[in-house]
């Protein structure tokens, strides 16, 4: 998938992230001269040049075949867009922006807009998703650095194309999905015999995951819920504990997997809170375990929507060509498979006394998350964001600590013998 890049930049340098950002379909735009003019500022306060850049508006306006896609910014920056498809899509890659706009916006249709997300792609990279509503294609690309204030504007205008166009342009500059690398420290040496446990808050970054009431999200809540389990395992002293992310970035599910399997884990576990449209009564706890084949319809829905994270953040959500499974691999895969569900059983057996726990807790589905054949993995939906009762146990500190007490007591009884063997004297009752 490599191209090579046609860029316009106008001046500015381009930076490292040069190599990072594919093939773009229009490019880059800065204007000349403006670094060093803006550092020294209308009222000659220089700025150092890593201030992070603020974008504080982003606006829509259609106009007959065309949309303009505008974000006022703090300063220029240099910013890249190219075509996806299946959904028709614009992704927009920035520098860090600090996006001071509420996040809800992007939901509204207008022009060749359906709806649109921002936020952090990977550190130092952010992203704007936009999906489009009818095929279109980047007329043009640019910042305009006379806005009031001294603020720049980045502007997308957006052109209505026919499918064969759309293609057409998006063929001729492909989109090259760049790697993510999950945190370094995920690479542990075995010299310290604790179990490893990797917990992977989902989602984060441009992918937000389900929404519930009052702007409340499921990357945010999943991280929450992420740290404070990390804590508690720590304290113990039993386990190292890595987190894929531990901050608001994006990771992509192969990268999990991959930080699962890099740290060596003993065990996965991924965090979730689901969200149904139209269903205020469906509610509760479930644990998942990856499966060829999902144990009923809606996990199957589930797990085609939480595999979609990738795309949702502009990246080709398409595998990469499977591992080559050979009889040895084959033969770790079934035994990882029955450790998960020992797990998966222990984690609903806890949960029961302190959670409202789904009609039907324990489900199996393909979730891509949970293919590192030689991990343990489960994927843990704390509730649903569309039941109000769900919500407010959600966001309930109280509801936490004893869910996390739970999860604690499933991961020492999952682990008793191994830590039996290491001497670890008590082990929670
Ligand atoms: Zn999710």
């Amino acid at each position: 998938m490599e191209g090579h890049s046609e860029r316009l930049a106008l001046g500015m340098h381009i930076e490292r992230l040069t190599h990072l950002l594919c093939v773009m379909i229009l490019a880059a735009v800065a204007v000349a001269g403006v670094p060093d003019a803006w550092a020294q500022g209308g009222n000659g306060i220089a700025r150092p040049a890593s201030t992070s850049v603020i974008a504080a508006a982003v606006t829509v306006r259609a106009e007959a075949d065309r949309t303009l896609f505008s974000v006022t910014l703090s300063e220029p920056v240099e910013a890249n867009a190219h075509l996806m498809e299946g959904p028709d899509r614009v992704i927009v890659d920035l520098p860090e922006v600090a996006f001071h706009v509420p996040t809800d916006q992007g939901s509204k249709r207008e022009g060749l807009i359906a709806s649109y997300r921002f936020g952090l792609f990977a550190p130092g990279r952010s992203r704007v998703v936009i999906d489009l509503s009818q095929p279109a294609t980047v007329a043009d690309i640019r910042v305009q650095t006379d806005a009031p204030g001294g603020a720049a504007v980045l502007i997308i205008e957006l052109k209505h194309a026919d499918r064969d166009e759309f293609r057409k342009v998006m063929a001729a500059n492909p989109a090259k999905s760049a790697k993510v690398g999950p945190e370094r420290e995920a690479v542990a040496e075995k010299a310290d015999e604790r179990p490893i446990i990797v917990i992977d808050p989902g989602h984060g970054g441009i992918d937000p995951g389900a929404n519930g009431a009052n702007g409340i999200v499921e990357k945010d809540l999943v991280l929450t819920f992420a740290r404070e389990l990390r804590k508690r395992l720590s304290n113990s002293g039993y386990y190292r504990v890595v987190l894929t992310r531990d901050e608001d970035v994006f990771i992509s599910l192969g990268d999990r997997v991959r930080a699962a399997r890099g740290a060596k884990a003993d065990l996965f576990i991924s965090i979730h809170a689901d969200s149904i449209s139209g269903g205020q009564g469906v509610r509760g706890l479930t644990v998942y375990t990856g499966a060829e084949r999902a144990s009923d319809a809606e996990s199957a829905r589930l797990a085609d929507r939480e595999n979609k994270a990738d795309a949702a953040a502009g990246m080709d959500s398409t595998d990469g060509p499977d591992e080559v499974v050979d009889i040895l691999q084959e033969l770790t895969s079934r035994e990882t498979r029955s450790f998960s569900h020992r797990f998966a059983g222990r984690l609903v057996g806890e949960l029961d006394s302190v959670a409202q726990l789904n009609k039907n807790p324990r489900r199996e589905a393909g979730f891509r998350v949970l293919r590192a054949h030689d991990v343990p993995s489960v994927l843990l939906e704390l509730g649903y964001l569309s039941s109000r009762k769900d919500l407010d146990l959600l966001v309930s500190d109280e509801w936490r600590g004893k869910a996390i007490g739970s999860m604690a007591v499933a991961i020492d009884r999952f682990f008793a013998q191994r830590l039996a063997r290491q001497g670890a004297a008590a082990v929670s009752p």
